[in-house]
């Protein structure tokens, strides 16, 4: 896998993160009596520039535009009620380009799985990101702020397909 400068950075913050959580465990093991650290949860929030790190577009890229378009015209409501085919091909491209098999979960991704995998409290991954790279990398309970790009529902019946 090439790793950038970027995703380097990435790794070593989480590593940062988790070995400065265990320390402040520790201390509160050494300090209380009690099992501290099933109550100590970490909440992480990620964005676009995890998934950028894998090869994908970001949301908003150079010049605002979300792979050419602008984000108005691909995600909102109003544009799905004015032109519905076009959003479904936009979206369906999103797809395509998830399935390439050179888009994988990075070291970031990976680092954050074991985390989740490792620490004694709860690791929730909140993720403004509508691919399935964490799921991907093995995460679990992430909340996708932005919903899901291999999740749609059906607008007439509300049926939800994956
Ligand atoms: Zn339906």
């Amino acid at each position: 896998m090439q790793t950038t400068q970027e995703s380097v950075d990435t790794k070593l913050f989480v590593e940062k993160l988790f070995e400065s959580a265990k320390q402040k465990t520790s201390h509160k093991l050494r300090t209380n009596t009690r099992d501290c650290s099933r109550n100590l949860n970490i909440v992480i929030l990620t964005g676009a520039g995890i998934s950028a790190e894998s090869g994908l577009q970001t949301f908003r890229g150079a010049g605002g535009l979300w792979c050419g378009h602008r984000v108005e015209d691909v995600a909102t409501p109003e544009a799905f009620t004015r032109n519905p085919s076009m959003i479904h091909q936009f979206y369906n491209e999103r797809r395509n380009g998830l399935l390439d098999d050179n888009i994988k979960p990075n070291p970031a991704h990976e680092a954050l799985f074991r985390l989740q995998q490792d620490w004694p409290g709860g690791v929730t991954i909140v993720t403004q990101n509508i691919d399935n790279l964490h799921e991907q990398g093995g995460a679990e309970n992430v909340i996708h702020m932005h919903g899901e790009v291999f999740k749609s529902f059906c607008i007439h019946c509300g049926k939800k397909t994956e």
